[in-house]
């Protein structure tokens, strides 16, 4: 007869094949999260994500609360995600300077507790930092399950990378677009969940921020085609990557830049009001005016932008206010920004929604 253990099945292969077939990058770290919870049995597990700027982070946790229920007398599984961005905790900067030195996972005991991080790399460089802690040493046994799950992570994530930016500019590809948007919209007008490999919903609890707004700009380089038409396609494609360069500078490591087309780049980020945004994305305008090419000298952007609420969330419908102020900005001149919200009550343009649905026949 078959006991329960001949019948168990190989947990880890079995988590890492769920693993690998989420397609989304967020869901899949929240998902390993998880898997490292169940497999070290523990409660609490954090992910630092480190910004380009290395001030400030993004923190995800992934926590199971057991709680007693009186009623059944059995253990019940509360289980939460919530990402928020914070300064870096000097323990964890201690961490990372630890683990740049050594690459080596950095394990300090304090009292009765064991604080583990591991480092996660990307070209080299620390890019986010596992942690937890627990009331014993690793063994050898886990250490070989973090590592092996961990490089499996660094492979895995590069695929899903690959598939999700753009080839010459490194920036997210139009495909990528509408998912990104709906998590946005998400974030804006209701609850973001997710479903784990187990089908579990995941509730990712974000710190509810009231004054934290999305914005989002088209970019659009002016005279393009007589850039191409004097210096050559190649030296086109060269002002594509710099100015991709510049935008990466510019923004920070959480704000979603992507190429859209040709010579047309969009940038969601987060602002806490329109004044913020329309700073960041003037400081944006200015550096490219400024900037620098080899041999064109000086190249310029126009931008639309518009902010994005709970009122007007379908991607559509933002990206076609953005457009609105875009092409203003190309008609009175170029080389300039202007938001959708102040051209609307400036009279320059229409709310599309509002004419559309007034019947004049
Ligand atoms: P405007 O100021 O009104 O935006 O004018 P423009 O010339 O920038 O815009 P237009 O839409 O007329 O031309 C865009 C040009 O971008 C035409 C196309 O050949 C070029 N283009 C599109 N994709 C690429 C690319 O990947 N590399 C290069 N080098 N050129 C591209
Ligand atoms: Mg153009
Ligand atoms: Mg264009």
């Amino acid at each position: 007869m078959l006991n329960k253990k001949d019948v168990a099945p190989p947990s880890l292969l079995n988590k890492l094949v769920s693993l690998t077939t989420i397609r989304d990058i967020e869901l899949f770290e929240f998902s390993l999260l998880k898997t490292l919870a169940e497999l070290l049995s523990i409660n609490q597990i954090s992910m630092y994500k480190l910004d380009q700027t290395n001030a400030t982070c993004w923190l995800s946790t992934y926590s199971i609360d057991l709680i007693q229920d009186d009623s059944k007398r059995q253990l019940s599984e509360s289980q939460e995600i919530y990402t928020s961005e914070i300064t870096i905790p000097e323990e964890i900067k201690s961490a990372q300077l630890w683990m740049e030195t050594t690459r080596k996972p950095y394990i300090h005991y304090q009292g009765d507790r064991y604080l583990v991080v591991y480092p996660i790399l990307a070209a080299n460089k620390i890019e986010e930092m596992l942690t937890f802690e627990l009331p014993h040493p690793l063994t050898e046994g886990e250490m070989l399950i973090i590592s092996s799950l961990l490089s499996i992570t660094h492979n895995f994530r590069s695929l899903l990378d690959e598939s999700q930016k753009d080839k010459l500019t490194g920036l997210l590809n139009r495909q990528t677009f509408e998912v990104n948007i709906k998590k946005i919209s998400a974030l804006t007008v209701g609850p973001d969940v997710g479903q784990d490999h187990d089908g579990n919903i995941l509730n990712r609890r974000r710190p509810k921020v009231e004054t934290e707004k999305f914005c989002l700009a088209i970019i659009d380089i002016d005279d393009f085609k007589s850039i191409n038409d004097r210096f050559g396609h190649i030296m086109g494609d060269e002002v594509l990557l710099l100015l991709s360069y510049v935008m990466k500078q510019n923004f920070r490591a959480r704000d979603l830049l992507f190429r859209f087309g040709g010579e047309e780049f969009v940038v969601i980020f987060r602002a806490p009001d329109k004044e913020e945004a329309y700073k960041a994305l003037e400081r944006f305008r200015n550096r490219i005016q400024e900037y620098h090419f080899p041999q064109i000298e000086t190249v310029t952007i126009s931008m639309g932008a518009t902010l994005i609420n709970e009122l007007n969330y379908l991607a559509s419908e933002i990206i076609g206010r953005a457009d609105q102020a875009l092409y203003h900005a190309k008609q009175n001149g170029k080389n300039q920004l202007h938001f959708y919200e102040n051209l609307l009550e400036n009279g320059y343009v229409f709310d599309k929604k509002e004419t559309s649905t007034t019947d004049f026949f």
